[in-house]
């Protein structure tokens, strides 16, 4: 059933320009995917409505385009060269990685699965600078994109004077060695973090952790995913990651079951502090009403954008004997409108056609489908998730009226060509983030 349901969107995905196995030409190269032009026009758009929610309605959030190859020395402050370097094994299906040395038996301790062969282990992909290839001269694409945001931190104290709490955000790949297969986009070699590290008073760590818990369901429910589908899941003392006191994951129940959507994580005052000894600068801030000077706490909250996206297809499929539809959210839809001039064969049509399309375009992402019958174009458009299309035909040459029709309730209406653009935004307000995320 999983499998079946899986197929389906994997195969819709390829089939429609959503989602291409990496290097396929050449057989492919497992766990790496690329995307085609819806896909990449959905991306796109979840980053845009991510920036904007967090970004631009924040007033205390600084965001910062760090490089994915540091100086080898960030990843042994952050923990990651050592805690990457042992011989590890993981469960083929939970994907609970262990160290070797602490497992009893053959099977995984959380669900009894097969596990891999212990290898020796890290998980950043490695590779060198200039012509030698030596230990000297070795780097880490970044795993994740948070010590970005840590190793800048003074420059951001520096040029933007902020007072705590405040953010720093990020949108930028990330890159792991995964030893395992990912279903589909799940987990793959490289993928994109959205990633804000929230700087907080000590003292109110835990405040700030259920704000952003609100934030983060918010955020998804906003993007139309079903509320029955997502769970919060606290880690267990043992499962925590080496920086973190309390970590908590959004899952989503995918076809195949429960799985890891996004991550928030409470870092303490780690990254700085160990920023700060290693490098030997001073990362603390300075309360400006008390002179005081101390390391701020961090609450991290994670998006997996790639995971975002699968999330969306995954909730937006369904299917009857008629058509498939994809009931995107038209936040994230690749194309808000489709237009489509009744034939294809009468100049004045088209051109009338071409004229609105035009005009819409300027405005949100409006696709233009001239082939074969009304009622494909309607399917084809439905499979992709565009929630309009409109229909230019010969009456609008008479009274400049075009069909509307919409996705999920099949209706039509008539509306005049020079409302349009208000006609949209009335019906795209509607699916508008409610109460704004960031105060
Ligand atoms: P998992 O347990 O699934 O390996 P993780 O706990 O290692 O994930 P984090 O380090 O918390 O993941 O990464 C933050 C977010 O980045 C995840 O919530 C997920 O959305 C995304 N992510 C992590 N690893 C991958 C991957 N290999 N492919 C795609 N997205 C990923």
């Amino acid at each position: 059933m999983a499998n079946d349901v899986m197929q389906k969107i994997t195969s819709l995905a390829k089939r429609r320009g959503f989602v291409f196995q990496g290097s396929e030409i050449y057989g492919g190269l497992a766990n790496t995917w690329d995307y085609g032009p819806l896909g990449a026009r959905m991306l796109q758009n979840i980053r845009n409505l991510w920036w904007e929610q967090f970004v631009d309605q924040s007033d205390n959030t600084y965001p910062v385009e760090s490089g994915i190859i540091k100086s080898p020395k960030v990843w042994e402050a952050s923990g990651h060269t050592e805690s990457f370097a042992d011989p590890l094994v993981e469960c083929k299906k939970c994907h609970h990685r262990f160290r070797d040395d602490h497992v009893k038996g053959d099977k995984c301790p959380d669900c009894s699965g097969e596990l891999t062969e212990a290898r020796q282990f890290n998980m950043m992909f490695k590779t060198f600078v200039g012509v030698v290839e030596e230990k000297a001269n070795t780097v880490y694409l970044r795993p994740e994109t948070a010590q970005g945001m840590f190793v800048n931190f003074k420059n951001i104290l520096t040029t933007e004077r902020p007072t705590l709490p405040f953010g720093v955000a990020q949108i930028g790949k990330a890159f792991r060695n995964e030893i395992t297969p990912g279903n589909f986009i799940f987990r793959t070699l490289e993928f994109e973090q959205m990633e804000i590290e929230y700087f907080v008073q000590p003292e109110n760590w835990e405040e700030s952790f259920e704000e952003w818990k609100k934030l983060m369901w918010q955020w998804l429910v906003g993007l139309g995913v079903n509320e029955k589908k997502m769970k919060w899941r606290a880690h267990k003392k043992d499962e925590l990651s080496h920086y973190s006191k309390r970590t908590e994951d959004i899952e989503f129940e995918f076809p195949w079951g429960w799985g890891e959507l996004y991550g928030l994580a409470y870092r303490g005052d780690f990254d700085l502090k160990n920023h700060s000894e290693k490098s030997g600068e001073d990362l603390q801030y300075e309360d400006p009403k008390t002179s005081k000077r101390f390391f701020p706490h961090v609450v991290e909250p994670t998006f997996g954008l790639n995971r975002t996206l699968l999330t969306l297809l995954v909730d937006a499929y369904s299917e009857d004997k008629e058509r498939k539809v994809l009931k995107l959210s038209p936040k994230v839809a690749p194309y808000k409108v489709a237009v489509f001039p009744l034939v294809a064969n009468k100049n004045d049509i088209v051109r009338k056609a071409r004229e609105i399309h035009k005009v819409l375009s300027s405005e949100f992402a409006a696709a233009w489908d001239d082939r074969g019958n009304i009622g494909k174009r309607y399917f084809a458009q439905d499979e992709i998730g565009t929630p309009w299309c409109i229909t230019v035909d010969h009456q609008t040459l008479e009274d400049d009226q075009v069909t509307i029709r919409d996705r999920d309730t099949a209706k039509q209406e008539r509306v005049a060509v020079d409302k349009l653009s208000d006609w949209f935004h009335n019906k795209l307000s509607l699916f508008s983030f409610e109460n704004g995320l960031n105060k």
